[in-house]
């Protein structure tokens, strides 16, 4: 891509963007993250995105979905619920989709509040899209390759040799930011503007969770005051530090991803 076309974050853009609570600061004020994700298939979905969403500066995090027991058993800090996310009470941002199987109500519920909302993995495939462009707050979609061809309708050979345009294509028609996944991340929002790019990561991260891992953090930092542009491009550049971190030349779970983030952060500021 050439020079105009995209931008990449250096860590003193980070380390400006990144969330730090005030003294005056409570759990509130620094953001409630909502997390609508797992099943009874993949409720480990909903554990890795709780675990990104603890690391990414939001004040709390709220579950809402059937994971609640593999949640609380991890995290006992996390707030659950398993109301759904129309009667969830307080949440900032939402992050809709991981792991999420046909719950196709909990999409709609989370697409219909009027607060920045994240929508990733099985989420991408329930998702409306005059659902989403109708919506006013700000939306972030992180599809893989294989996700991001689904919704244009296209090869996911198109997709990789066409990652600029593709983003582009995606951000335009759903009218929202989209992150879009692989060994480079590229975050696109409608409109124009440089689409940014991350190549922080390693192809360690090439494992299962840890786009999940990825989510939470990015809804969090969406919770805790960032644009979708912002929280998108700042979560995949301290994911794939984490990933470095954690991998350092070995093979690791996803998990072991989130656990770096504290790491990531601390090597940015
Ligand atoms: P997902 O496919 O949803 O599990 O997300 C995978 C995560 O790992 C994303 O953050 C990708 O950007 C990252 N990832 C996957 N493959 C690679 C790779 N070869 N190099 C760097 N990062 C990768
Ligand atoms: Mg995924």
């Amino acid at each position: 891509p050439g020079e105009a076309e995209a931008e990449a974050l250096q860590h003193a853009d980070v380390a400006a963007l990144l969330p730090a609570p005030g003294a005056e600061s409570d759990k509130y004020r620094r953001g409630v993250v909502g997390i609508a994700a797992g099943s009874s298939r993949y409720p480990g979905a909903a554990v890795l995105a709780v675990a990104g969403a603890l690391r990414g500066g939001a004040g709390a995090v709220r579950y809402v979905g059937p994971a609640g027991d593999a949640v609380i058993a991890r995290f006992p800090e996390t707030l659950v619920s398993d109301q759904g996310p129309k009667r969830a009470g307080r949440v900032q941002a939402w992050v809709v989709g991981p792991g999420a199987g046909d719950d196709a109500q909990s999409v709609a519920e989370v697409l219909a509040q009027d607060v920045p909302v994240l929508v990733d993995a099985d989420g991408l495939r329930l998702a409306d899209r005059d659902l989403v462009r109708a919506r006013t707050a700000p939306t972030l979609m992180t599809p893989h390759a294989g996700e991001a061809a689904a919704l244009l309708g296209v090869s996911r050979e198109s997709v990789e040799a066409a990652r600029l345009h593709s983003v582009r294509e995606l951000s335009e028609r759903y009218g929202a930011t989209v992150l879009l996944k692989g060994s480079t991340t590229l975050v696109a929002s409608p409109g124009g503007g440089p689409v940014r790019v991350n190549a922080t990561g390693t192809s360690w991260l090439a494992t299962a969770g840890s786009g999940d891992v990825l989510s939470g953090l990015a809804g969090s930092l969406l919770a805790s005051g960032l644009s979708a542009l912002d929280a998108g491009s700042v979560a995949a550049y301290l994911h794939g530090l984490a990933g470095r971190f954690a991998a350092d030349g070995a093979p690791v779970g996803a998990h072991d991803v989130s656990e770096s983030i504290r790491r990531a952060w601390r090597d940015v500021m």
